[in-house]
């Protein structure tokens, strides 16, 4: 083994935790950092997550857009959507994003980056897989930024190239005529949302009944009837069978009232649910405690660290949350503490928040209780909400768009707002004005004093907001509209 693999901090995983792993590690102190990537620089947010499915949700916006004109007396004549184009922009955009990725990596020093696949061959030692051979690299503290990747459940396997998964879905040439997505998850209806509104026959089917992100039943009712009035939603399934046919595939599925249906799709896009990318790591070589699923039992999310080990883990690998913010935030604390190894430093928590950007917005924002409203949370600690329905909502009439719902919550005691689940137009927004309100740990009745325009979408949430006041019992009655039709 040579002095050159003898380093501070190995990072495994040149994603977007990994990257910003190695950058704190280095502003820790760790003198020798190595950063190991085994597939493509770029990550998965830029390439294939984040970037590409919102250039595809602009297209459809825009399509949206040009759809409703209609609406407020504006002809735009008969909308006709050029797929090839669609993807061909996709696309564009996208290698821009993943180019500056590329050369902000490649700036990193060559001897401080491998190119290969890792795996533990030891608590503090790992084998890398490189086009020039096996290479073996010794590490004080090492950092796994593997992220994750696709899964596709047997019920689809066998379809060849008609099978999409989001690594392959910005890739297609041009929109195609018809489209199958299993899983209504957040990335199943954010493309399927897409697709629709671009002009695919596209159809979701799940066998799950709930709808992404939002916890109230109250919300997910109106999830499920604002979502059923836009997209052919399949939801409850009892069974789901595939088979490739001439430029196809069929699916047959049984629906929740026993029926059995089936369609032919140019593509099946299987929105299944990430893994977190564990195989080729060889873990056991660790010497961690790994559960059934092979992944570590005593990951500290406070300071990322797996038990008392030198190993510490961010990002999608993780299994936790799968957003970037929070991948970021990961690598953040893990690079530091692997830097600082073994004086380790917990983070300040950060309130989750969490956006589907599909037509409408959802968005959710803290911990949202499971509980009917009033009763015991945790410790005995209680809780009211506010409720407000942006159907007669200034702003969201004016927009042509006035459906969806916000909840807001706050403890009894106190007052201070702790969590909110959106939908409808503008939630991505609302959603980003409330974490930072409920970050700065804002009370009901603050909020009410804090200045808001007119007319605007938040002014909805102040009217959620005032009657929240009012079942704390903050003030006598829900405050009247202030300035105007908005509330
Ligand atoms: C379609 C889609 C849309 C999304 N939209 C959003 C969004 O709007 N907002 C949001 O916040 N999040 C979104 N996400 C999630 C977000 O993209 C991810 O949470 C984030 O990119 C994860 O970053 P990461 O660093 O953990 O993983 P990655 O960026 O995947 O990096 C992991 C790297 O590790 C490498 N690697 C793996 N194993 C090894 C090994 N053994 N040796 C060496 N290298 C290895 C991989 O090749 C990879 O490059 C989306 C995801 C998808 C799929």
């Amino acid at each position: 083994m040579s002095d050159a693999n003898e380093v501070d901090v190995a990072v495994i995983g040149a994603g977007s935790a990994g990257l910003v792993a190695r950058q704190q590690a280095l502003e820790h102190g760790a003198r020798r950092v190595l950063l190991i990537e085994g597939g493509v620089y770029g990550t998965t947010c830029a390439r294939v997550g984040c970037m590409p499915s919102k250039l595809l949700i602009a297209a459809a916006e825009a399509a949206g857009h040009a759809r409703g004109a209609a609406a407020f007396g504006v002809e735009v004549g008969e909308l006709r959507i050029d797929g090839a184009e669609v993807m061909a922009r996709v696309r564009r955009e996208r290698d821009r994003f993943v180019e500056g990725v590329v050369r902000s990596t490649e700036e990193i020093d060559a001897r401080d980056r491998l190119r290969g696949w890792a795996r533990f061959v030891g608590p503090q030692s790992l084998s890398v897989e490189t086009d020039a051979g096996t290479v073996r690299v010794e590490a004080k503290a090492i950092v796994l930024a593997a992220g994750s990747t696709p899964s596709v459940p047997p019920s689809l396997e066998g379809l060849g190239e008609r099978l999409l998964t989001s690594d392959s879905v910005f890739e297609l040439p041009s929109l195609p005529g018809s489209l199958a997505i299993v899983g209504c998850g957040v990335v199943g209806l954010e493309l399927g949302s897409a697709m629709q509104r671009l002009g695919v026959a596209t159809k979701i089917l799940d066998i799950g009944t709930r709808m992404p992100l939002l916890v109230s039943e109250v919300m997910q009712a109106e999830a499920r009837e604002l979502f059923s009035q836009r997209l052919d939603l399949h939801l409850g399934l009892r069974e789901l069978a595939s088979e490739p046919v001439a430029k196809g595939v069929r699916l047959r599925w049984t629906e929740s009232d026993g029926q059995t249906r089936e369609g032919v799709f140019d593509y099946v896009l299987a929105a299944t649910g990430r893994r977190p990318q564990l195989a080729r790591l060889g873990l056991e070589a660790a010497g961690i405690e790994l559960d059934e699923r092979g992944m570590p039992k005593r990951l500290d999310h406070r300071t990322m660290r797996i038990g008392t080990s030198a190993i510490f883990m961010a990002g999608d690998i993780t299994g936790k949350h799968a957003v970037l913010h929070e991948a970021v935030s990961d690598g953040r604390i893990a690079g530091r503490n692997a830097a600082r190894y073994p004086n380790v430093r917990a983070r300040v928590p950060q309130v989750e928040l969490g956006i589907m950007f599909t037509e409408p917005n959802v968005a959710i924002v803290g911990k949202v209780p499971t509980q009917a409203e009033g009763e015991c949370e945790g410790e005995g600690v209680e809780w009211s909400v506010g409720e407000v329905d942006y159907r007669n909502q200034g702003r969201a009439r004016v927009m042509n768009q006035a459906h969806g719902r916000a909840r807001v919550y706050a403890w009894r005691e106190g007052g201070t707002i702790f969590a909110a689940e959106l939908i409808g137009p503008g939630a991505e927004h609302m959603a980003h004005l409330l974490a930072w309100a409920i970050e700065q740990r804002v009370t009901a009745q603050r909020a009410l004093e804090l200045p808001i325009y007119h007319p605007v979408l938040e002014e909805g949430l102040r009217s959620a907001i005032a009657k929240l006041a009012h079942a704390l019992s903050l003030s006598g009655e829900p405050r009247p509209l202030d300035c105007g039709p908005g509330n």
